[in-house]
């Protein structure tokens, strides 16, 4: 192919897209860009085989140079301790593969239901208990949601639908927009509801095109962020946000506790604030599902329930989140409360 031509494909992708093909996915890099001694990090390229590692520029941005401690890098640096096994960690611990009436589509709570519409995500999160999903063998993965569309139909009970993945928002707004449309036909569906961590890891992707599709439909929207520090919310990610707030889209946000990055009263109420600003609620603080690899994240139930009253005592009722647990076989997740 000729130069010029190679070109005019290439400015034809969105900057996001660009942004995104030149994701950082080699450790040594990372450790280069990030003035970082391959030292402090045994046994990387092990530990990224099982799952690659992957962060925009836009990310690494965020993380402070020099610093092997810092609480984003540590979010998605490949490390040993992933190598460990631990035989109460499984590769399917929420009970996700029980609850999906047709492929690619999860309906265990009243109401609503989550619909897979990627295996894709714009970052690698070292604790994801979608790390060993096995998004291949489901049609919705591979954008194919026909049969979800029908049993959603069929089934009139459903008022929200949650897009979920990987990250929806990595679809092309045409994708979306198709989406978008056949759950605006069905009569029972009201609310579309997106999870998504491209607002914090991506935000070049919340352009002005993608707005007005997402706001295109009858649907009430609701959008779930996933911050799990304040740092990751810099000047470009907060007027990502608002932006999405100014189009009448609800912005809510969950977490992960994690051990060394949030386990910390004072992290919390920080980053609480810092979503307040940004026009963006928190929602849930959720307990780390037992999925193998990431066990060294974890922090136990005592001290998770200590560090929310803590949290309670710091913050108005409406900048704490509510902390709960997924279990399989419930109805719900399940909120953890002091005894
Ligand atoms: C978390 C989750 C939901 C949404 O639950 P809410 O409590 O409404 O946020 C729905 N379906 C599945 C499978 C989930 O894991
Ligand atoms: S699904 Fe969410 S938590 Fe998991 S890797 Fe993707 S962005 Fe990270």
């Amino acid at each position: 192919m000729p130069k010029s031509t190679l070109y005019q494909l290439n400015s034809l992708k969105a900057d996001w897209q660009q942004q995104l093909s030149q994701a950082i996915t080699d450790p040594l890099e990372l450790l280069n860009l990030l003035d970082l001694d391959a030292t402090d990090f045994p046994l990387i390229q092990q530990a990224s085989e099982s799952f690659q590692l992957k962060l925009p520029r836009a990310y690494v941005d965020k993380i402070e140079p020099g610093n092997p401690d810092d609480p984003l890098l540590k979010q998605v640096m490949a490390t040993a301790a992933e190598l460990d096994t631990d035989e109460n960690y499984c590769a399917d611990p929420v009970g996700d593969l029980q609850s999906m009436p047709v492929p690619g589509l999860l309906h265990k709570y009243h109401g609503r239901v989550l619909l897979i519409t990627t295996g894709a995500c714009a970052i690698h999160c070292r604790y994801c208990f979608r790390r060993h999903f096995p998004y291949s063998d489901n049609h919705s993965a591979k954008n194919q949601w026909q049969e979800s569309i029908t049993y959603i139909d069929q089934n009139t009970d459903v008022s929200e639908v949650i897009l979920s993945g990987g990250d929806p928002l990595i679809l092309s707004d045409s994708k979306l927009q198709q989406l978008i449309d056949q759950l605006n036909s069905i009569d029972h569906v009201t609310t579309l509801r997106i999870h998504s961590r491209i607002p914090v890891t991506l935000p070049s992707r919340i352009t002005d095109q993608l707005i007005t599709t997402l706001t295109s439909s009858n649907l009430q929207i609701c959008m779930v962020i996933h911050a799990n520090h304040s740092n990751e919310i810099g000047d470009e990610e907060q007027t990502a946000l608002r932006h999405l707030n100014q189009a009448g889209i609800t912005l809510l946000n969950q977490s992960v506790l994690l051990r060394g990055v949030n386990d910390c009263s004072v992290i919390l109420s920080n980053l609480s604030h810092r979503l307040f600003e940004s026009k963006v609620l928190p929602y849930y603080l959720h307990m780390l599902d037992p999925v193998q690899g990431a066990s060294h994240f974890r922090v136990n139930e005592k001290q998770a329930v200590k560090l929310l009253k803590d949290l309670r005592n710091k913050l108005p009722g409406y900048l704490v989140p509510c902390l709960v647990k997924e279990t399989a076989g419930e109805k719900s997740k399940l909120p953890l409360f002091e005894l």
